[in-house]
């Protein structure tokens, strides 16, 4: 009959039709895989000459202290800074590949939250100079749990470096603090903060907002950050204003649960 022949046609269409979204399935998800593979690929041959390359300046460096300790450090020095971040934007690329692998291993251990921010923030005195960014830390501590100490760092070198270079140069303020079931780490700017279509990608890989473009960097940082919060069964929080600053707040338990 007429339907069944309506009936006939609109099976085969969609039998066509799921054929092919089960092709484009598959096309993606291969392309999805040699990006991936790619990335790891390239970060890895990236990694090994940066490595040799950085350890070649530090003794370099040594050299010439020794020797003329003023005359060519200032060249030698802005060879290092320009290294290390050049190392820090490839750290970000393996570090992407590692996580996308499901590859990121916790190595957890008792650590204070507050010593550590403690420990970091001097390392920052550099970079906030060169913003002329005064920096408030308020961490009395201590504020202990098992967590990852590369990976706290990173969270805080992360957030930090982002508060310095979209603060334009107003004080930063980081703080930490605890209670009986969880402690928190809070970095705040009052730079150039960010709209709130903006805050809700801010977290996805890739992104960066369009008006940043000329501030550099990849846009990995705080997608790294929120897979280490995750991992470790927190969370981050993000206030912000456009115009007024940027407040993230990340939230870990003391007591790995289960
Ligand atoms: P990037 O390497 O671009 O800094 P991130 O993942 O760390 O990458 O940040 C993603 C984007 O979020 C940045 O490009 C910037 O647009 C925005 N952003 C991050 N931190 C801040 C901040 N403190 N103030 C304003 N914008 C920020």
């Amino acid at each position: 009959t007429q339907a069944d022949v309506r009936l006939a046609e609109d099976l085969a269409r969609r039998a066509a039709s799921s054929l092919d979204n089960g092709r484009l399935y598959m096309e993606a998800r291969d392309a999805i895989r040699a990006r991936d593979t790619f990335l790891s690929v390239a970060s890895h041959e990236l990694n090994t000459p940066l490595t040799s390359l950085t350890l070649n300046v530090q003794a370099l460096r040594r050299d010439l202290d020794s020797r003329a300790p003023e005359a060519l450090s200032p060249k030698v020095v802005a060879v290092q800074r320009q290294l290390s971040r050049l190392s820090s934007l490839v750290r970000e690329l393996l570090d992407v590949s590692r996580i996308t692998a499901g590859r990121l291993r916790l190595e957890r251990e008792e650590l204070d939250l507050a010593a550590l921010a403690r420990e970091m923030v001097p390392r920052f005195s550099e970079d906030l100079a060169r913003a002329g960014c005064e920096l408030r830390l308020d961490a009395p501590g201590p504020a202990r749990g098992h967590w990852d100490r590369m990976r706290l760092e990173q969270v805080l070198q992360n957030l930090l470096s982002n508060a310095i270079k979209y603060g334009r140069g107003r004080p930063i303020e980081v703080r930490v603090g605890a209670d009986a079931d969880k402690a928190w780490l809070v970095v705040r700017d009052e730079g150039m903060g960010i709209a709130p279509e903006g805050q809700a990608r801010l977290f996805q890989r890739f992104e960066r907002l369009a008006s940043e473009r000329h501030y550099g960097g990849l846009g990995l940082g705080l997608w790294i950050v929120k897979q280490i919060v995750d991992a470790l069964d927190g969370r981050i929080l993000v206030e912000s204003a456009p115009g007024r600053g940027s407040t993230f707040t990340v939230e870990l338990p003391r007591q790995r649960p289960g």
